[in-house]
């Protein structure tokens, strides 16, 4: 292994610096292209300024020589930027089917001590192995939030030991987080999204560690979410943050395990032999606060365990917002700050299509809500299209309506994304998609299903229990 590893590194350290070489050349053509049109720019302006009849105020010329200037620097700086951008795709290019251990070696040849490991105490140790196995010297470091459990803390502590390393910690504003915990409590996320907790407590000590560094890896996967981590590439410039320098473009981030398998990772650690948190063992998949983060069960999506109050597609905590894309967030009925926008919906191919399931209109639920003699008890899913959860529970929800199909129990959705939403929120009880109601007979208000379990069976004994 350590034979193979130096032979990759001795290969990859040649490429980078090649590829550094290849990449400063063509900086230094573009900027010195941009060099020679401003020095022509310069002679012809001045040329205009002097000529008999027409402005000769030299100080107002010199301000409007400097002005000029100015703005060929910016372009200067948006080319070198976009040389950077093209840079970096072509590399993830290259390494799509390089192994973790050749991309973390490429990100740690090429930074140096201005890279480091963003460690969140799971299964993101296996970067801090890789990175062990370059025999290159790393960084760690983590966001410390206050809020993580006591496991994560004593695991920070066994990393520490078994690596021989200091993790940087960031810890977050004590005057922040004393302002919101004073103001809204202890647990406002649950209240009014988990946007706000986690910007004083994860993105802005975040930022701060992002600032002093000019490039970061971490331990995102594409299988880690299903809407917001798909499209991840193992490098690229980063869409959210800054570096050292500042300014957009001035970081780049690297995602070594982008196209492993969970599985794959957890093989690699037991192989390796690394010490994992205790909290996988009581059914932890994902790992964050505590008061945030739940065991999942077998067949459930490890980010189902994560802010599992919320919409699948806001599980961002802001770390990767950058994964979401402005058209993601439109047809999640989600802004920019995570807040529930207006927009409808438009293009998206339905689920839920059977004769089975009867389909409501709004005047239709709204009805349904007024009849207080109801003759029959309707089951009824608030459902988005795009949502994976839905998704993922067509079949079952198909087939118990098919069981029902003439039972005198009703089966029902109603589409609640969009303009829908405040209305489901407020009158439909909707927290996250899908929601399930039970409108018994004889009964006012509808009675929301408490449980993620979305079989047929669960469901079954669901509707037995109140009908
Ligand atoms: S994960 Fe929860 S507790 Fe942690 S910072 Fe975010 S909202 Fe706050």
């Amino acid at each position: 292994m350590a034979s193979a590893t130096a032979a990759i590194s001795g290969s990859i350290s040649s490429h980078s610096l090649l590829d550094r070489d290849l990449k400063s050349a063509q900086i230094g053509n573009l900027a010195t292209g941009v060099k020679f049109r401003e020095s022509s720019l310069r002679k012809r302006w001045a040329v205009n300024v002097m000529e008999p009849g027409k402005r000769n105020d030299s100080v107002a010329a010199a301000s409007a020589v400097a002005d000029l200037a100015a703005v060929v620097e910016e372009k200067a700086r948006a080319l070198e930027k976009e040389v950077e951008v093209a840079d970096y795709e072509k590399t993830a290019v290259e390494l799509q089917n390089a192994s973790p251990l050749e991309i973390m070696d490429r990100a740690l040849a090429e930074f140096g001590n201005e890279i480091a490991i963003a460690f969140s105490g799971a299964e993101d140790v296996a970067l801090i192995e890789y990175a062990r196995l370059t025999g290159r010297p790393f960084r760690v470091f983590s966001l410390d939030t206050g809020r993580l459990n006591p496991e994560t803390y004593r695991y920070f502590d066994e990393v520490e030991r078994h690596y021989n390393i200091h993790i940087e910690y960031m810890f977050p504003d004590a005057v922040e987080v004393q302002a919101l915990v004073r103001t809204k409590g202890l647990f406002s996320f649950y209240e009014d999204g988990h946007q706000e907790c986690c910007r004083v407590r994860k993105v802005r000590p975040l930022r701060r560690a992002l600032k002093g560094l000019r490039a970061w890896i971490t331990g995102q996967r594409k299988d880690q979410s299903p809407g917001t981590r798909a499209h991840i590439p193992v490098v690229q410039v980063d869409p959210s943050f800054e570096g050292l320098d500042g300014g957009a473009g001035s970081l780049i981030k690297w995602n070594p395990v982008a196209n492993v398998d969970g599985k794959d990772v957890w093989n690699f650690l037991r192989t390796m032999e690394v010490p994992v948190n205790s909290l996988h063992t009581q059914g932890y998949v994902s790992i964050g606060c505590e008061p945030c983060t739940r065991p999942v069960l077998p067949g459930q999506h490890e980010r189902e365990g994560r802010w599992w109050w919320e919409d699948a597609k806001a599980k961002e905590c802001g770390l990767h917002k950058g994964n979401i894309s402005e058209d993601e967030l439109q047809k999640a009925g989600v802004n920019g700050n995570g807040a529930a926008s207006m927009n409808s919906v438009n293009g998206t191919t339905d689920i839920f299509k059977s004769q089975d399931v009867v389909s409501l209109s709004r005047p239709g639920i709204e009805n349904l809500l007024k009849l207080e003699n109801r003759q029959d008890p309707w089951l009824v899913v608030l459902y988005a299209p795009w949502c994976r959860f839905c998704q993922a529970m067509e079949g079952s929800y198909v087939e118990l309506a098919e069981k029902f199909s003439g039972s005198g129990i009703k089966v029902a959705k109603f589409r609640a994304d969009g303009d829908q939403k405040p209305f489901a929120q407020q009158e439909l009880q909707l927290g996250s998609f899908p929601t399930i109601l039970f409108f018994p007979r004889r009964a006012s208000r509808p009675i929301k299903y408490p449980s993620e379990k979305r079989d047929v069976d669960s469901l079954l004994a669901f509707i037995d229990a109140l009908r």
